[in-house]
């Protein structure tokens, strides 16, 4: 039988538009890289994207063309991500953290033709354009009145060039499945490697992460994502959250737990990081002794949640904590910890270690585990295995890569290693590169870690393998503790027997000032084991 239905293409454009006919005063609140608070709302920043559309049309934009955004998370980088893809062209964030030899790498690559930057990012800018071969203007987002002194010629002003055009814009149409975002992953295994989302990828994942099972996100909300808009698609908020109407606090680049504090103060209810973000509040919080007085849900991914951490938000704070996990190739939410009735039913210290797993998919998101030769494993909670997704808004290949990544039935290959259990709660237990593989057993460098930072004077913890004449790999640890106080080993190593098994305990603790962090703020393992390498490092056993 025909299509009977109306054809309705899936394109993020509709997002906007409706949330400016329905939701179109929704406040947004947002910390100006200039410096002052500022507030607009969905029909303003809808306003401001058709302006930018049509400026970037005269500038000679084309569909498909590729432009590269380099900004923290404010207002004003809501309207690119609407004005760009509107346009018709493909909005490629930058992470301005990554060394400036790898943005020029992912520039060319991508063949940025635009480049759009903060003001106080103009100093990468200097050094990054003359190296960038396809840019054909530089525009900083900054009135006219701050914009940066700079030796380079004809950068364009934002606020001028938007002030310059009206409204009366048509969002560039065409099929769903044109490229509307990149996102290149952070590179901690060679060069990075582009993600390109589709638009019809950026709605369906916006549909099913905002329902209640996931980030539970209406109109009634008003979200603060901490995680930077270039970090995995920004976790989608930008598009959750005009697709159901959600008022906005965008926390601009100041990323103190007291500048964080003061804009989750401004009606917050639900927030979005990675975990040492939330180290750094908490502790922040209890120093000052201050309450959260509208914070409910807080989403914590990118790397695993500590218990304390799920603690202290729950318990001391009354906040919820949504343990989340996903990756760039997902844009980027594979699973959510939210209670299905059977977890309901579990007592409060249950329903903690509960949260202490990552959770379960949304619609359209499908997982499995394998071992090494591809044979399906059991969902039983305990059994490790090569974790593999597939679904709507997942990675199929990477941009100029010829091969596919992933197998004939459409799997992807994760690289990170789980459980699932019967309830379908999967739990990473690391990346497959970073487990540690003792005497035929795997370890969890992860649970290692976990454990060591219960430790209430340890800040961070690292857990790697070093070769072992008898076992191939034993674990040690890598720590910093807080600053001025001195952890005996043998304290560290008792306190981590109460949850890891006896074999698992390191053989070996380091005390370092600092571990090393990738441009996404994660542990990088590579860069621990460079320095481990450079000091000669070996297994105490060998060492004797
Ligand atoms: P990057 O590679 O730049 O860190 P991603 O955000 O794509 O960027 O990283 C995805 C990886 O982060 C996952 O494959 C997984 O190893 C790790 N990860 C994400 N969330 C969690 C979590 N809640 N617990 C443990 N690991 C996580």
């Amino acid at each position: 039988m025909d299509n009977l239905m109306q054809p309705f293409s899936l394109r993020v454009s509709e997002i906007l538009d409706h949330a400016a006919r329905y939701h179109p005063w929704r406040k947004i609140i947002s910390r100006n890289v200039e410096g002052p608070i500022v507030e607009t709302n969905w029909s303003s920043v809808r306003i401001k994207a058709k302006k930018l559309s049509k400026a970037l049309q005269k500038l000679d934009i084309k569909k498909s063309d590729r432009i590269g955004v380099m900004a923290w998370n404010t207002a004003r980088h809501l309207e690119l991500w609407y004005g760009i893809p509107g346009s018709g062209a493909i909005n490629h964030t930058l992470n301005p953290r990554l060394f400036s030899k790898q943005l020029t790498y992912i520039i060319n690559h991508a063949e940025d033709k635009i480049l759009m930057v903060d003001l106080d990012l103009i100093k990468i800018l200097e050094e990054i354009l003359p190296t960038c071969k396809t840019v054909t203007h530089a525009i900083i987002l900054a009135d006219k009145a701050n914009m940066p002194r700079s030796n380079l010629p004809n950068l364009i002003c934002y606020e001028e060039l938007v002030a310059n055009e009206d409204s009366d814009f048509e969002w560039v149409t065409g099929h769903e499945t044109e490229a509307c975002g990149i996102c290149y992953t952070s590179g901690t295994t060679g060069n990075p490697k582009g993600v390109v989302y589709t638009h019809r990828s950026n709605v369906l994942h916006a549909l099913t992460s905002a329902s209640p099972d996931m980030i539970n996100l209406s109109s009634t909300d008003r979200i603060m994502p901490v995680v930077p808009l270039f970090h995995a698609n920004g976790w989608s908020i930008g598009y959750t959250a005009p697709l159901v109407g959600a008022s906005m606090v965008m926390p601009g680049k100041e990323m103190t737990p007291e500048a964080l504090y003061e804009m989750l103060e401004k009606g917050v209810t639900v927030t979005a990081a990675v975990p040492t973000i939330w180290l750094l509040l908490l502790n922040y919080l209890k120093e000052k002794k201050l309450k959260l007085s509208s914070l409910k849900r807080v989403i914590i991914g990118g790397s695993s949640c500590p218990k304390a951490v799920i603690e202290s938000f729950q318990k001391d704070f009354g906040v919820k904590v949504l343990h989340a996990w996903g990756m760039t190739e997902m844009s980027p939410l594979g699973t959510i910890c939210s209670f299905k009735p059977e977890v309901l039913e579990l007592s409060e210290e249950e329903k903690i270690s509960v949260q202490e797993t990552t959770g379960h998919p949304p619609f359209t998101v499908e997982l499995k585990l394998t071992d090494d030769n591809g044979n399906k494993l059991k969902n039983d909670g305990k059994t490790q295995g090569k974790l593999w997704a597939r679904g709507a808004a997942v990675v199929q290949k990477y941009l100029k890569f010829d091969e596919k990544v992933v197998d004939n039935d459409g799997w992807f290959d994760t690289g990170d290693v789980a459980t699932i259990d019967e309830n379908g709660y999967m739990s990473i237990t690391d990346r497959s590169k970073d487990i540690i593989k003792s005497g035929g057993e795997w370890i969890s460098s992860i649970e290692l870690e976990n454990a060591a930072v219960g430790h209430p004077k340890i800040v961070e913890a690292a857990a790697i393998g070093v070769f072992h004449p008898k076992w191939d790999e034993r674990p040690i640890l890598v720590v910093v503790c807080e600053k001025g106080t001195r952890v005996k080993e043998k304290e560290i190593t008792d306190f981590m027997s109460d949850y890891v098994a006896k074999w698992q305990i390191p053989d070996d603790i380091i005390f370092v000032e600092e571990i090393p962090h990738t441009a996404t703020g994660k542990i990088s393992k590579i860069g621990l084991r460079k320095i481990l390498e450079n000091q000669n490092y070996q297994h105490p056993d060998i060492q004797q």
